[in-house]
């Protein structure tokens, strides 16, 4: 008998032994100790915490350590363990923005502060809460899906243009009846024949320009309008307004009068002319506008309407982006205001001459920054008509 019970104790030491390897192995993360730094979630209801430097060096060794005890307690404890792993597939759906509500909290790859960490995420940044399961989150960070302990979260507060956005994103816009005419500023090639400056006019000027290009960046002006102006467009229609694209690819042949007459013809109110500026001097940097003045000959009836607008899209893409507002600019020198119809602002987003504004404006999330700014100049203008 006692022979008998020895073999069928070892019998089950072993398949306690295999079933934590294998149920260790099915978290996910069970091998993946990095040397991570240490963080709110190790620290949160411990000991103050010591500076940087010294959590570093303290934390090999505590990870070996609490490594020892998680695989001591693993095969200990099977049951506890199970419960463990029942909780990375038990997950409610939740779908709503929260918001990280200490610094340094870590996104894990899975459920255990052992798992592997995919990033480190201050006070205040906004993620997308996907599942909940008492003591973990499921969320998406930058389209990763990733796990942290939900004491770490709060309800992000709705603001009213985030409740808007999520209203937005959730069904089609209802139309406001406006119609927007965007023109992403130049094409891949020039076109230097000429055109007269307005209708009538026996002044020409060549019909078309590339543009200019980033002195750091290398980037070309008539890539970083378009890439601006689809944006632009998305954030319109999602608020409701129609679009008419003046150009969808950089290959095109449309002088600036032409653009002007499409706008004119499209049943558009407004003629927003995306563009991005250049000077000799490097350190020249800064969002402007431009409109005709009121003596133009053309079409200055359309002065006041132009410069409200030219204002409010500049006023808006500074407080959008931080740069710097050098205003309005008045001019009958630029064909495509000159053939206009319609209200029309010309905004110079920023200096492609200067090394910084360059960067910044060929990042997506300036251009994002910009687009969104423009589109609430646009509201602000309407709002304000
Ligand atoms: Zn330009």
């Amino acid at each position: 008998m006692e022979r008998r019970f020895r073999f069928a104790r070892t019998v089950l030491c072993v398949w306690l032994l295999v079933m934590a390897a294998v149920l260790s192995a099915l978290t996910g993360c069970a091998g993946k100790y990095e040397t991570m730094q240490l963080t709110r979630e190790e620290t949160a209801g411990s000991e103050p915490e010591t500076a940087a430097s010294e959590e570093t060096a303290a934390l090999s060794l505590e990870d070996a350590d609490g490594i020892r005890a998680a695989e001591q307690a693993a095969v200990a404890d099977l049951s506890a363990l199970e419960s463990d792993v029942t909780t990375s597939n038990g997950f409610e759906d939740r779908n709503e923005t929260v918001q990280i509500a200490e610094d340094r909290v870590n996104l894990r790859e899975d459920c255990g502060t052992q798992c592997g960490i995919v990033a480190q995420v201050d006070q205040g940044t906004s993620l997308q809460r996907t599942g909940y399961a008492g003591e973990w989150s499921r969320v998406v960070y930058e389209g990763r899906t990733c796990y942290v302990k939900s004491e770490f979260l709060t309800e992000a507060p709705q603001s009213g243009e985030e409740a808007a956005g999520a209203d937005a994103a959730a069904r089609p816009a209802v139309s406001n009846g406006r119609i927007v005419a965007i023109d992403a500023g130049h094409q891949a090639k020039g076109n230097s024949e000429k055109e007269p400056i307005g209708p009538g006019s026996s002044t020409m000027k060549a019909k078309v320009a590339s543009g200019t290009q980033g002195v750091s960046t290398g980037l070309a002006e008539y890539e970083l309008t378009l890439s601006v102006s689809k944006k632009l467009q998305r954030i319109l229609e999602e608020r409701g307004y129609e679009v008419v694209m003046i150009r969808e690819s950089n290959d095109v042949n449309i002088s600036n009068a032409e653009r002007a007459e499409i706008a004119n013809e499209s049943g558009a109110s407004v003629f927003v002319r995306v563009h991005a500026n250049s000077v000799e001097s490097a350190g020249v940097s800064g969002t402007l506008s431009m409109c005709q003045t009121s003596s133009n000959p053309y079409n200055g009836d359309l002065h006041a309407q132009s410069y409200s607008l030219s204002q409010k899209i500049t006023d808006a893409v500074c407080a959008a982006t931080g740069f710097q507002n050098r205003g309005v600019q008045e001019t009958d020198t630029m064909s495509g205001i000159n053939w206009c119809r319609i209200p029309v602002c010309i905004i110079e987003m920023g200096f492609m001459s200067n090394p910084e504004e360059d960067q910044k404006m060929a990042q997506d999330e300036y251009q994002e920054l910009i687009a969104g700014g423009i589109a609430n100049g646009i509201d602000a203008y309407f709002a304000g008509n």
